[in-house]
């Protein structure tokens, strides 16, 4: 299935950029966690979203 609608790719996107970045080790971690699952840090800084 291939998605086509602009509005849907947008989201889409938007939902990759939520990400939370770890200022210890750089991992990606999910928006919505607490820990770095690397390094179980909370030093937790959010990806900058466009
Ligand atoms: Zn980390």
């Amino acid at each position: 299935m291939t998605v086509k609608d602009p509005e849907l790719v947008a989201i889409f996107q938007r939902r990759v950029l939520l990400k939370k970045v770890c200022r210890k080790c750089g991992a990606l971690n999910s928006i919505r966690a607490v820990k770095c699952r690397r390094c179980r840090s909370t030093n937790l800084r959010p990806k900058k979203v466009k």
